[in-house]
């Protein structure tokens, strides 16, 4: 039965790709197939959690077919990409219990492996944006060494049985080591499929024609809001320079998306449709991931920037109005949880970790606290798949199953999902270890700084008194209250 779904996905996917003519009628067999697919998952997951995924994937469904109608995408590329991700690394099926390297994996370590890892291979940056962590100098900015790069993405695929890996950074595109640069990655695991964060500015018309060669990239272009907030923080022209990147991606028919930080700065932007409207209907974008700030480090300039509760629950409600109504293909990584029942750190199946250009190991992007390092793992025999089995990791992964996926008849609020944003408290009680050590300077600080502690937990309490109602109606299905007259 599974692998007649299967049959029925993949030769829907290849229709829409090579098929202008039958392209409408394939995506909604398409559409219909995920409907079916995903509304019959398990009892873990809350009926809303499987709409909301509904949406999602239909929306990138559609967004795709827009895409490829315009010719913004071309059909060969697209057939490479479909070859690797769709084909091998996708299934609504989210145990996918046909991949024997996730099998072994259960078998030897009890839980299935992560979906994939997100790498920041070097530091080095070629722009000086405001508040950004990367080094401008990528000569000597910290990296790792090709050969290392290079085994973790090999474990990835063969120990962990991933076929999916996310390039963040520094600037991926200046990545250089034994006069390597990470298109010998892409090159080199032309099997797996890889998603790079990137400012966009080093993507010339030459650098696109290579990646549409390869088939097997997507860039993921940074973006603040529109020009006057892009250049600001990236600096004078950077927008321009962006648009450029774009039109070159459009022609050489590469899919890309666009990659936001959300800030008290740009939330009002981010509340207008016409934002949207422009980058998917105008720029060809085909997804866009949006993040939140998360406060590392102390003083006014970074808790300033945060968005505040009410924000927060505003762009959730944007979100849902963006992907149910207007087909936008937009995942925000705290408001848009039910799309992965809650959090997706610490390695767990389907989710992910994190390593940075020094080797440390650590639960995501946004938990900046390590206790194995990938260079040290390696020096004494062992592989990533032993990193994942520290305390810490382990705390986390038993935490996201007691309030999420493993506790149907007591979930936790889906609106507050992020095991260190939303819950601090218990992060520093009942996840953080005594020998996990932080990133850098300001994660190790912030450990020990009692305003910093009160101020995120009077978030978490805000955010929650003006949540659990919606988490209550919208995804428990409880009837509210009526109010007293
Ligand atoms: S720790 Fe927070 S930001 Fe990271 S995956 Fe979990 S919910 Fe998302």
């Amino acid at each position: 039965m599974k692998n007649i779904k299967q049959t029925i996905f993949k030769e829907a996917v290849n229709q829409i790709i090579s098929n202008k003519m039958l392209r409408g009628m394939a995506v909604k067999q398409l559409d219909k197939y995920l409907y079916t697919s995903l509304m019959s998952m398990g009892r873990a997951q809350l009926e809303q959690e499987k709409l909301d995924q509904y949406a999602f994937m239909s929306s990138i469904v559609k967004q795709a077919r827009k895409n490829l109608d315009k010719g913004y995408i071309k059909p060969d590329v697209m057939k490479k990409m479909a070859h690797v991700f769709v084909g091998d690394n996708y299934s609504p099926d989210r145990h996918q219990k046909i991949n024997p390297i996730k099998e072994a994996y259960k078998e030897k370590y009890g839980d299935y492996p992560p979906q994939f890892i997100t790498l920041s291979p070097g530091k080095g940056c070629n722009l000086h944006c405001v508040g950004c962590y990367a080094s401008c100098d990528a000569a000597v900015a910290e990296k790792l060494d090709f050969e290392t790069t290079r085994r973790i993405v090999r474990e990835a695929r063969d120990i962990f049985g991933s076929h999916f890996m996310v390039i963040s950074g520094g600037e991926p595109f200046m990545y250089k080591s034994d006069g390597k640069t990470i298109l010998d990655i892409f090159e080199e695991f032309n099997d797996m499929f890889f998603l790079v964060y990137t400012n966009g500015t080093l993507i010339t018309e030459g650098l696109a024609n290579k990646l549409a060669k390869l088939g097997n990239v997507t860039p993921a272009i940074s973006v603040e809001g529109w020009e006057e907030q892009t250049d600001e923080r990236r600096g004078k022209g950077v927008y321009h320079r962006i648009m450029k990147a774009m039109a070159n991606l459009r022609n050489a028919g590469i899919p890309f998306g666009i990659s936001l930080t959300a800030t008290s700065h740009n939330a009002e932007i981010l509340l207008q449709d016409d934002f949207y409207e422009h980058f998917f209907n105008e720029l060809g974008v085909t997804y866009m991931w949006q993040f939140q700030l998360m406060p590392i480090g102390r003083g006014k300039d970074v808790t300033d920037l945060m968005i505040t509760p009410e924000q927060r629950v505003k762009l959730y409600k944007q979100w849902s109005h963006l992907v149910e109504e207007k087909n936008f293909p937009i995942a925000d990584f705290w408001n848009s949880a039910s799309l992965s029942s809650g959090c997706i750190a610490y390695g767990r199946w389907n989710g992910y970790f994190y390593i940075d250009w020094n080797g440390n190991m650590m639960p995501c992007v946004f938990v900046p606290y390590y206790v194995d390092n990938v260079k040290d793992l390696y020096a004494n025999g062992k592989t990533l798949a032993d990193g994942l089995q520290s305390k810490m990791f382990k705390n986390g992964r038993k935490w996201q199953k007691e309030y999420g996926f493993e506790n149907p008849d007591n979930r936790g609020n889906v609106l507050m999902p992020c095991s260190i944003r939303d819950h601090y408290k218990n992060f520093k009680e009942n996840i953080l270890t005594p020998d996990a050590k932080g990133e850098d300077e300001e994660a190790e600080a912030v450990l020990h700084d009692a305003e910093y502690e009160k101020m995120l937990e009077e978030f978490d309490d805000e955010l929650q008194r003006l949540t659990e109602n919606i988490f209550e109606e919208k995804y428990l299905k409880k009837v509210p209250e009526p109010h007293e007259a």
